[in-house]
């Protein structure tokens, strides 16, 4: 463990801060990490989304069982509530989740925009199970020249002009 993730420890996130509600959901978050580990989904994480106390998506890793490296909880979760909801936004929903999100799962919360995420492991716990979330971190901050998977830009005409036409186009569905 480097410094940097030893101080992201020391964020508050005691479960002694949560009410008995909100504890509930987070173990419901945590049984379903048991049982997705349990019935050979893939790995050991759980997570539901909530909306006016009520639960609108569950999910647990389903990575091995359906040959899907992003059907992390969260996604499966976030997917479920969206698509029961019928939106693209998780604006008034909090997600509870076994373990803190991988950098993938972090992204596709910012993009759902819920208010508020509730984890129990930390990254740094996962890691010790070796699921290796800090080499996806590391990434994100490394020059793009130093991934370890190499990245070409090719910058094209055609492409540019696809995002020109979104740009001007009276008709598009912000997001
Ligand atoms: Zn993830």
């Amino acid at each position: 463990m480097n410094n940097s993730s030893a101080n992201l420890c020391n964020q508050p996130q005691s479960t002694n801060m949560l009410s008995p509600e909100q504890l509930k959901f987070l173990e419901r978050a945590i049984e379903l990490s048991q049982q997705g580990m349990d019935s050979g989904n893939g790995g050991p994480f759980g997570c539901v989304v909530v909306q006016n106390g009520k639960i609108v998506g569950e999910g647990n890793n389903r990575v091995t069982s359906t040959n899907d490296p992003t059907a992390h909880a969260e996604v499966v979760a976030i997917r479920e509530a969206c698509k029961k909801l019928n939106t693209f936004q998780l604006n008034d929903c909090d997600i509870y989740t076994s373990c803190e999100p991988c950098p993938m799962c972090l992204g596709a919360i910012y993009w759902a925009r819920p208010r508020s995420v509730i984890y129990a492991n930390t990254r740094e716990e996962a890691a010790a199970i070796e699921f290796d979330d800090d080499f996806i971190y590391s990434e994100i901050n490394a020059a793009i020249g130093d991934r370890k998977i190499p990245f070409h830009h090719h910058p094209n005409k055609k492409a540019k002009a696809v995002f020109e036409a979104w740009h001007k186009w009276s008709g598009r569905k912000k997001y």
